[in-house]
């Protein structure tokens, strides 16, 4: 054992340049090796990929990768290829792909050459692909961003709730399943779906403890914004509107008073879209005015502050979108501002759909607006949300919420004790 785990440090820093494993990653790793299936929550920026592509680069045959967006895995197979000197160690393999191409990917594969390939789940159901993927030698299937199997999850995807039978009809091979999201709900919602009850769970906490909550009521909240921003001046931010038309007027608005903002939405044209993220990545603008379009596997460690302008239909969007402020363990000021109103009409948008989907809204709002309405601390709420304790004098990042650094008004404490006990 021991010598097997001198091996894996030297093929980490063999193939990604790292001296040490960062938190549980060597032992899942062993594990992954040993045949286990694993289970792996971790916050954004904890370092899952290499959990998958370290033993995927040591074992015999390929190890599938399912991942659902292209953009991600693209960056991903390009990182993993500028590892190596030899070509064709990742491929995605996806219907963009002309015959010729499709071809070297299979003749790389069956070579034993690829050793991560990277699929979309809608892309592993077609039929010539299962074929051929059932015939080759698969190392192990690394499901990540796991949690778009949950309907409970912030990002569902009906595509990924047919991955159990999809692999079992590839092959008889371990399954790393991998996630950023960790509420209690979804962690059983992906065992059960997966089958992977069984699994070795490996859950590392969600505590960022950099980062300072703050819920403000939503009064005045123009003027409030470009206060806060012009406080913060040369900084990044993020500032997450609910609507499409909400983010151009609000980016006009910043821009009218001197700030270096600019939008992003789905609806941009493509070229802007990217043109506006990149300049956001480049520094040459501070600001970027986004709906939940914006985030996903954009990683600026630099980002000093995430206002919500509306507010976030789940505490688990919440988290994920404020954890994009100080990746780099430096400050990160994560400012709601937040209006009863606007809960009651996202409640409204919730009603018109079908009663699954929205008896999971209504819930996941009614535990949002727990969040905003909360005298305690910010930190322990989200904690106990993902299933964690979190000692709210002493912990990490104790101080770090308004709750905590400026208790509630004794008024406003009062009512929240009345509130309690009308229940
Ligand atoms: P996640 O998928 O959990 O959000 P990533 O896999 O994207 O995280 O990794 C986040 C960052 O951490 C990457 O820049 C990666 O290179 C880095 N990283 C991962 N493992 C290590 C390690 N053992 N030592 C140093 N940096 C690491
Ligand atoms: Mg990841």
């Amino acid at each position: 054992m021991s010598a097997k785990k001198a091996n894996l440090s030297g093929e980490l820093k063999k193939y990604f340049g790292f001296s040490t494993f960062k938190g549980q990653q060597e032992e899942i790793i062993n594990n992954l090796l040993n045949g286990k299936d694993i289970f792996v929550l971790m916050p954004t920026g904890g370092g899952k990929s290499l959990c998958y592509q370290l033993p995927a680069l040591i074992s015999e045959g390929t190890a599938i990768v399912v991942s659902p967006l292209i953009a991600l895995m693209k960056n991903q197979v390009d990182a993993v290829n500028g590892l190596s000197s030899e070509t064709g160690v990742a491929h995605v393999l996806n219907s963009s792909l002309n015959k010729t191409q499709t071809k070297q990917v299979f003749d790389d594969i069956k070579s034993g050459k690829t050793k991560l390939l990277y699929v979309a789940p809608e892309s592993l159901i077609k039929e010539d692909y299962l074929e051929f993927l059932k015939d080759v030698k698969i190392s192990f299937v690394a499901i990540d961003e796991a949690h778009c199997i949950s309907e409970w999850g912030h990002d569902f995807r009906p595509e990924y709730r047919n991955l159990k039978q999809i692999i079992d009809k590839i092959a008889d091979v371990p399954v790393i399943a991998l996630t950023a999201t960790a509420t209690p709900k979804v962690q059983d919602d992906i065992q059960k779906t997966l089958g992977m009850t069984n699994a070795l769970v490996f859950k590392e906490s969600f505590n960022r403890a950099n980062l300072f909550y703050e819920v403000t009521p939503k009064v005045n909240i123009d003027k409030e914004i470009v206060k806060f921003i012009n406080k913060n001046k040369g900084k990044s931010g993020i500032v997450y509107c609910l609507s499409r038309r909400k983010v151009e007027e609000f980016a006009q608005l910043l821009q009218v008073n001197g700030i270096n903002a600019l939008p992003y939405h789905a609806g941009l044209d493509q070229k802007v879209r990217v043109a506006n993220q990149d300049k956001f990545l480049m520094e040459e603008a501070d600001v970027i005015v986004a709906t939940i379009a914006f985030g996903m596997g954009i990683d600026k460690p630099d980002v000093r502050f995430v206002i919500h302008y509306d507010f976030p239909k789940s505490l688990e969007s919440y988290y994920q979108e404020t954890g994009r402020a100080g990746r780099d363990g430096g400050e990160g000021y994560c400012l709601a501002f937040y209006d009863p109103k606007d809960i009651e009409k996202l409640e409204k948008f919730l009603a018109q759909k079908p009663v699954s989907e929205r008896e999971i809204g209504l819930q996941l709002l009614n535990e949002v607006v727990g969040y905003a309405e909360t005298s305690m601390s910010r930190r322990q709420y989200i904690l106990y949300y993902f299933g964690e304790t979190f000692d709210p004098v002493n912990g990490d990042g104790a101080k770090m919420c308004d709750n905590a650094s400026n208790p509630p008004k004794l008024k406003d404490a009062t009512d929240d004790l009345r509130k309690t006990l009308e229940l």
